[in-house]
């Protein structure tokens, strides 16, 4: 089973494996702050960042922010870039839209990986004896990955998953030939728009 988000794809080079995946980094904040940004799930394509509620006890004084995405699969970059000139960056642009005291508490990074058409990847690797994969979660994985690793456990014990699974099925990709690359500033699950690549048909379907 290959489940290492970000590191999917390298360890599977390094067995001389493609996968369909495309490593980056991803950095968040937790904001201390009493603004009207605390209250909703905002994605500012003005300024590029986003911001989401805490979901507990602390929404009223802090919530989570994020520009989306670092260019990099390198781990020690992605934390090199989540420093004081970030913070001070993201805080700045908040405050064109509310000019609020907001401090940075907590920095949060590290890598993650989309895949060609940005939809997740769960099944069997073709070419492969015995290796499954799950993978392809962006900055999403905690609300799609359960649901999905539920379904890939069902494939491998040979039951039927319980949704078509056709969106996320690692076969989609078998005669692929579309671009191998993605641009990690394209967030499905914040834009409703064709991903730039155009693969996939399920975004549309499924959100
Ligand atoms: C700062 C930040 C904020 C985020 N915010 C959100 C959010 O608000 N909502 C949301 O839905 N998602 C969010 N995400 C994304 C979410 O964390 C990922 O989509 C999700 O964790 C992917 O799950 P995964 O199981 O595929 O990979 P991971 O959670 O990365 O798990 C992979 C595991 O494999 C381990 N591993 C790697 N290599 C090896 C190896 N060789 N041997 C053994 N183990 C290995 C890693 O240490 C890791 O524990 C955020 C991510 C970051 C970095």
């Amino acid at each position: 089973m290959l489940a290492a988000g970000g590191w999917n794809s390298k360890i599977a080079k390094e067995a001389g494996i493609e996968v369909p995946l495309v490593t980056y980094g991803t950095r968040a904040l937790a904001i201390i702050g009493r603004t009207r940004l605390n209250k909703y799930s905002i994605s500012d394509y003005r300024y590029g960042y986003y911001t989401r509620p805490m979901g507990n006890l602390l929404d009223p004084i802090a919530f989570i922010a994020g520009d989306g995405n670092v260019k990099t699969s390198d781990l020690n970059e992605v934390k090199r870039l989540t420093n004081k000139s970030y913070s001070d960056w993201l805080i700045g642009v908040m405050r064109k839209r509310d000019p609020s005291m907001m401090v940075s508490a907590i920095a949060g990074h590290s890598l993650v990986e989309m895949a060609y058409d940005y939809e997740p990847v769960i099944g069997k690797v073709p070419n492969t004896n015995n290796l499954y994969l799950i993978g392809g979660f962006d900055g999403y994985g905690a609300k799609l990955g359960p649901g999905l690793a539920f379904e890939l456990a069902r494939i491998i014990m040979g039951l039927n998953p319980t949704i078509d699974i056709s969106c996320y099925d690692i076969n989609r990709f078998e005669n692929y030939e579309g671009q191998r690359d993605v641009d990690p500033h394209w967030e499905p699950v914040m834009l409703y728009l064709p991903a730039p690549n155009g693969a996939s048909p399920c975004f549309y379907k499924n959100k």
